[in-house]
């Protein structure tokens, strides 16, 4: 079935490509392998991507996870993943609006001790405010939720969140999302 272009109603023709992921607010994120429609008359673009919310957890797994410090891009990422507003963001890091805005704009830089605790609580998050009533999902959040803070500890423990280096991170990210890094 053909697709027809929102902007102009010109035919859209499909492609599998590679996908800077931009919209995400991380330059550095590229999709491998994403399906693409492209006006053949105006050139517009739109994409395919299967399983955002899979996609987003593990873009925020690999930022946990990588050695790289956290920049303004890379703490908005993560804000918005935890589902926070500016004022819950700093209210959960215990600083104020303000210093919370500079560390997302880039103006200022973490330090050491909130990039740890904003990693942990990215590494458990997000959070659902209210479980469902029902019982088997019940269980199902909680045993996410005892998986990842086990993967905390484990991570204390290994002085993963230690080391951090000033290196930018990059990452490729095939099909089922599981992502690829390099520091560079
Ligand atoms: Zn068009």
């Amino acid at each position: 079935m053909s697709r027809k272009c929102r902007d102009c109603g010109g035919s859209m023709a499909s492609y599998i490509e590679d996908h800077q992921y931009v919209e995400c607010g991380l330059s550095y994120v590229v999709l491998h392998a994403i399906k693409k429609f492209r006006c053949e008359r105006c050139g517009s673009e739109t994409l395919q991507i299967p399983q955002q919310a899979q996609l987003h957890r593990s873009i925020a797994d690999a930022i946990v996870s990588s050695p790289s410090r956290l920049g303004g891009p890379e703490i908005k990422f993560l804000r918005s993943h935890l589902g926070w507003s500016n004022q819950q963001f700093a209210r959960m890091m215990g600083v104020s609006e303000e210093a919370a805005s500079r560390w997302a704009s880039g103006t200022a830089t973490m330090g050491g001790p909130s990039e740890r605790l904003l990693k942990m609580l990215a590494a458990i998050g997000p959070i659902d405010q209210e479980f469902e009533d029902f019982e088997d999902q019940k269980s199902a959040h909680l045993g996410m939720l005892q998986h990842a803070i086990t993967r905390v500890f484990a991570m204390l423990a290994a002085d993963e969140l230690d080391n951090l280096t000033t290196k930018s991170l990059h990452m490729k990210l095939n099909r089922d999302w599981a992502p690829q890094l390099a520091a560079a």
